[in-house]
C-alpha cells in the first residue's frame, strides 16, 4: 500500500475528532507501538521529525539477540524475555531474521566448559522458541569456520546461534503493517510542544519540517517513543523535569569480509577492558563493535 506524505499531512490537519493514540518517534519502538495500537483498532498517528528509523534504530549491530552480556551480568529475566522476542520475530518475520552462527574462541582450558555451560543456559532460556543448539568446537573446527582466527594457544571454541536482521527492512515492514491496519505515519513532522487539558496531556503541537507550518493534534493517549530524545518530550510536559537518560556513544568499525574469512561470527565475551565484542559478517563486510563510552 503506497504511503503518501502529502495526503497524510492533509489528513492530520483536517481531523477534528482527534486520535486515540499519538506516537512520537518513528524508530523501531515507535513503529512497533504503531503496529500494536492500530492492530487493536485504535485510531493511530505516528510523528517522526526526520527519516523513519534514522536515529539509533539504523545504527544497530544488526543482531536479534538475547543479550549474552546480560546473562554474564546475571539478568536472567531480561535474557529470557529477549530470547522469547527473538524467537517470535524469527517466527513472524522469517524473511527479516536469519540464524547466524557465533563462535567463542577459547584460549584457556577452563574457558571451553565455562562458556559451553553458559551457552546451554542461553539455549534453555529460549525454551521452545530456541533457534538452534550450541555446540563445542574442536580447535580444527574453529579454524575451519574462521580461518583468520589467531591460532597460537587456541584450545577450541563454543558455537551458538543468534539472529541477524536488517534494521531498515524491519522498519519498512513495520511501517507497511501499521499502514495496512489503518495507522497514519508521517515523517519530517516534529513535535514542538504538548497540549494539556485539566493538567493532563491531551495532544501535541507539531511543525512540518518542510514547510515550517505549525498545527495541533488532539489525542486520548500520547506515547513518547523518542529513544535518547525522551527527556526533551518529558520537559515539554514538566518544566523542571530531571533527565532520565545518561548518554553514551557506540562505534562500529566496518572492515572487509576477508577479515574473518568465513560466514561465522565471533563473540568475544571479555575484551582486555572488560567489554563484549562482536565481529559479524554483513554484506561481504564485517561489522566490529560496538564500543560503549559514557559521555558524561
Ligand atoms: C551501537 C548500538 C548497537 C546496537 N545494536 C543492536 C542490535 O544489534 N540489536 C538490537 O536489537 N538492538 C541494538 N541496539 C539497540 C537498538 O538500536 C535500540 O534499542 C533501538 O534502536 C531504539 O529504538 P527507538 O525507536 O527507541 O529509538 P530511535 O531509533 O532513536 O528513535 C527515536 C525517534 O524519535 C524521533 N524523535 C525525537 N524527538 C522527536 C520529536 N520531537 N518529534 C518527532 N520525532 C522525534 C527521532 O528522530 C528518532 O527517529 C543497538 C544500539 C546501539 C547504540
Amino acid at each position: 500500500m503506497p504511503i503518501s506524505r502529502q495526503k497524510n499531512i492533509e489528513y492530520l490537519k483536517n481531523n477534528p475528532d482527534g486520535w486515540d493514540v499519538i506516537v512520537i518517534g518513528g524508530g523501531a519502538t515507535g513503529l512497533g507501538v504503531a503496529v500494536d495500537a492500530a492492530s487493536r483498532g485504535y485510531k493511530t498517528v505516528l510523528l517522526e521529525q526526520s527519516d523513519f528509523a534514522k536515529s539509533t534504530s539504523s545504527r544497530s549491530t544488526k543482531l536479534v539477540h538475547g543479550g549474552v552480556r546480560y546473562l554474564a551480568q546475571g539478568d536472567v529475566r531480561l535474557v529470557r524475555e529477549a530470547l522469547h522476542e527473538r524467537g517470535r520475530l524469527a517466527r513472524n518475520a522469517p524473511h527479516l531474521v536469519k540464524n547466524q552462527k557465533f563462535i567463542i574462541a577459547n584460549y584457556k582450558l577452563w574457558e571451553q566448559p565455562f562458556y559451553s555451560v553458559g551457552m546451554k543456559v542461553y539455549d534453555a532460556l529460549a525454551g521452545k522458541l530456541n533457534i538452534g543448539r550450541s555446540k563445542i568446537y574442536s580447535k580444527a573446527k574453529v579454524i575451519d569456520a574462521i580461518p583468520q582466527i589467531k591460532h597460537n594457544k587456541l584450545v577450541g571454541g563454543v558455537m551458538y546461534y543468534d539472529g541477524q536482521f536488517d534494521d531498515s527492512r524491519l522498519a519498512v515492514n513495520l511501517m507497511q503493517t501499521a499502514t495496512e491496519y489503518g495507522a497514519t505515519l508521517v515523517n519530517y513532522v516534529k513535535v514542538t510542544s504538548v497540549q494539556k487539558k485539566f493538567a493532563k496531556v491531551a495532544g501535541v503541537t507539531v511543525k512540518d519540517e518542510f514547510t515550517g507550518e505549525e498545527f495541533s493534534l488532539r489525542g486520548k493517549a500520547v506515547i513518547n517513543a523518542t529513544g535518547i530524545f525522551v527527556d526533551q518530550i518529558l520537559e515539554m510536559d514538566t518544566k523542571d523535569h530531571q533527565a532520565t537518560v545518561r548518554p553514551s556513544q557506540g562505534v562500529h568499525l566496518i572492515v572487509d569480509g576477508s577479515f574473518l574469512g568465513g560466514n561465522d561470527a565471533i563473540m568475544v565475551p571479555k575484551t582486555s577492558d572488560g567489554r563484549v565484542l562482536f565481529c559479524v559478517p554483513w554484506h561481504n563486510k564485517v561489522i566490529l563493535g560496538t564500543t560503549d563510552t559514557p559521555l558524561k
